[in-house]
């Protein structure tokens, strides 16, 4: 970011993808320290996953140390975004993009493998869904601010969502609220990890299947968009993700052209902004950050 970053660390974010790790470090008002990404190899265990989460929250810790002229043991408090289902305390119950971890607590786990002469040993550790995390912080700092009616779709590799309805995350009642991309568009269509056949995932994601041109990924995802606000009503539609960034509004310009037709109930002003995340592919470990921020300091309010 080109403008100063702020004097103070407030927090160390992760976003945990399937086949990579993007991580930062935050100042208090959402301002990127530094930023990393490292990759994942398929073949790796939870244990494995475990590891590289930890050494990339290390790095990124002491990269924020040098930085801001800081002591050790001086990250507030750690916020992960993981792809998947997650207990409140930190199990992950079910994730399509990192069936390894399934089973492992997340919390406990990364506790137990930090770097003990990086992080203090009582740092508070949060984890959310990744798709909540990225709306989270497209909320606080990025293309949703101001709104409290949000949808966000992340589209590529693994695709996700999360909502927002009234200033809250709806999780549902099992915390699989949110799975846009397994939405079934076609029955019958191409397999997907999740055991479905035909989830919009592989019909907008850019990279499952190479055959649907923009102009057919735009029909499928304004098909998908259309149910999903017919359903809740969202203001405003952020569309975020490795594919869906980079795509931007060469996909989004035709889907804005076509919605309309879709949604005879709603006026020209009434069907929702479509956007592009602003925070681009580090929403997802801005917005874990900030996720653990809130945390910390709504628990401090109490
Ligand atoms: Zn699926």
């Amino acid at each position: 970011m080109a403008h100063p970053v702020s004097s103070a660390l407030a927090a160390v974010g992760l976003d945990v993808g399937g086949t990579k790790i993007l991580g930062a470090a935050v100042a208090p008002n959402g301002d990127l320290i530094c930023s990393r990404k490292e990759p994942l190899q398929p073949e790796l265990d939870g244990e494995d996953v475990m590891q590289t989460m930890a050494s990339v929250a290390g790095a990124l810790a002491i990269e924020a140390y040098e930085k801001l002229g800081l002591g050790r043991k001086n990250v507030p408090c750690l916020g992960l975004g993981i792809p998947g289902t997650l207990t409140k305390d930190g199990n992950l119950t079910f994730s399509a993009n990192l069936k390894e971890m399934v089973g492992i607590n997340v919390v406990s786990g990364l506790r137990g493998t930090l770097d003990t002469r990086v992080f203090a040993s009582d740092t508070p550790i949060y984890v959310e869904n990744d798709a909540n995390c990225a709306l989270i912080g497209e909320v606080a700092l990025g293309a949703a601010r101001g709104y409290e009616d949000v949808m966000l779709l992340t589209l590529g590799p693994g695709s996700g969502g999360a909502l927002m309805l009234g200033g809250r995350l709806v999780r549902g009642a099992h915390g699989y609220a949110g799975e846009f991309g397994h939405m079934v568009v076609m029955p019958g269509g191409y397999r997907c990890k999740c055991g479905r056949k035909g989830c919009l995932e592989h019909y907008v994601s850019g990279t499952a299947n190479r055959r649907v041109s923009i102009e057919d990924m735009a029909g499928w995802l304004a098909l998908g968009l259309a149910n999903l606000i017919l359903a809740f009503d969202p203001g405003i539609i952020v569309i975020g993700g490795g594919f869906g960034v980079g795509v931007g509004d060469r996909l989004l310009q035709p889907v804005r052209e076509i919605l309309p037709g879709m949604l005879k109930e709603y006026s020209t002003e009434q069907v929702p902004k479509l956007v592009v995340a602003e925070l681009g592919e580090n929403a997802g470990a801005v917005g874990a950050a900030i996720n653990a921020i809130q945390h910390v300091s709504s628990q401090a309010g109490q």
